[in-house]
């Protein structure tokens, strides 16, 4: 059996079928067009998906189901898009029953994060644990939240949205009308703005973090511990919540390896509340590019 799973972003949309082991059997992505209507949007998703099927000689009577990934907040009970600020066009846009138009088969919509999560479970770093959190530290933060063996998806599905988690009130103007909020300091982001404002031209979260790293400016050095510190709040708060086994980190900002992940680390033993808290590791994401489409078919593929 297999799923087609279908991650929307803000600049790109993949697609692709996955079969039950989780394995990715083909895929493709298109560029989000927010240009054309959101159903316009859909008809072009559905040819990619349709294309795909007709290259591995599936039909519509093998697919098991279609899930979406899309970034919140959202509204899974009603299956639509609610007010992503990096998807304005699809404000209020009923993707599930846009998708219905094409398809028979059962469709699943769950926020992003949510489903890359679940891929983790299926495929990726978090097999064995029955409590972890996942949090991807990208243009945004997020977060899928696994206990008792289970997503939390909250009753809309916008549980886990710790992006407007406050980690230091002193931390500027978030747009969401809050200061401080975790994506508003600890983003890639919110690292490129402040290094940008800091050298007076623009400056990428890649290049923050080898200038930091070089040992020849203080400034960008001490930018970076005090966003790692940041994350380091925001995992200490998800931990005295969750009591998670494990917390997985994925985004691109990860993709600076060790040294975010040797910060957060210390920063957890030395401030988590309870003891095994304090020694919860915390382990890079093991699936990149493919965790959003892998999550969007778990969706139908597991009974989460
Ligand atoms: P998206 O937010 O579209 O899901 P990514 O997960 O790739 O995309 O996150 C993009 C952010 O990650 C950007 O802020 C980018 O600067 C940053 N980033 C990407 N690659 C790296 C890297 N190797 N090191 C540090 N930051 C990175
Ligand atoms: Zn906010």
């Amino acid at each position: 059996t297999t799923a087609i799973g279908i991650d929307i972003g803000g600049t790109k949309t993949a697609i692709g079928l996955v079969a039950s082991d989780g394995a990715v059997l083909a895929k493709t992505s298109l560029p989000t067009d927010l240009t054309i209507s959101p159903y316009d949007m859909v008809d072009r998703i559905a040819e990619a998906a349709n294309r795909l099927m007709a290259e591995k000689e599936l039909r519509p009577s093998d697919l098991l189901g279609i899930g979406i990934g899309a970034p919140g907040p959202l509204n899974t009970k009603l299956g639509q898009i609610a007010e992503p600020p990096n998807l304005r066009a699809w404000w209020g846009f009923p993707v599930v029953n846009a998708f219905k138009r094409h398809y028979d088969a059962r469709i699943v919509l769950e926020n992003d994060a949510t489903a890359a999560a679940l891929a983790e479970k299926r495929a990726g770093a978090a097999k064995d644990a029955e409590h972890f959190v996942y949090v991807t530290i990208s243009t945004g933060i997020g977060a899928g939240i696994y206990s008792h063996g289970r997503l939390i998806t909250g009753a809309t599905g916008n549980a886990g949205d710790i992006g407007h988690m406050v980690v230091d009130p002193a931390g500027g103007d978030c747009p969401c009308g809050q200061r401080g909020c975790f994506e508003h300091i600890a983003s890639g982001t919110a690292i490129a703005r402040e290094a940008s404002v800091l050298l007076g031209r623009p400056v990428s979260t890649k290049e923050a973090f080898e200038l930091a790293f070089s040992g020849q400016d203080a400034a960008m050095e001490q930018l970076v511990r005090r966003v790692f510190r940041h994350i380091g709040v925001g995992c200490v708060t998800l931990i005295n919540t969750f009591d998670p086994e494990l917390i997985v980190i994925g985004g691109g900002v990860s993709q600076v390896g060790a040294p975010l992940f040797d910060a957060v680390s210390g920063y957890i033993r030395d401030h988590a509340l309870n003891p095994s808290g304090r020694r919860t590791p915390v382990v890079p994401a093991a699936l990149h590019q493919d965790a959003g489409l892998i999550g969007a078919a778990a969706l139908v593929l597991t009974d989460y």
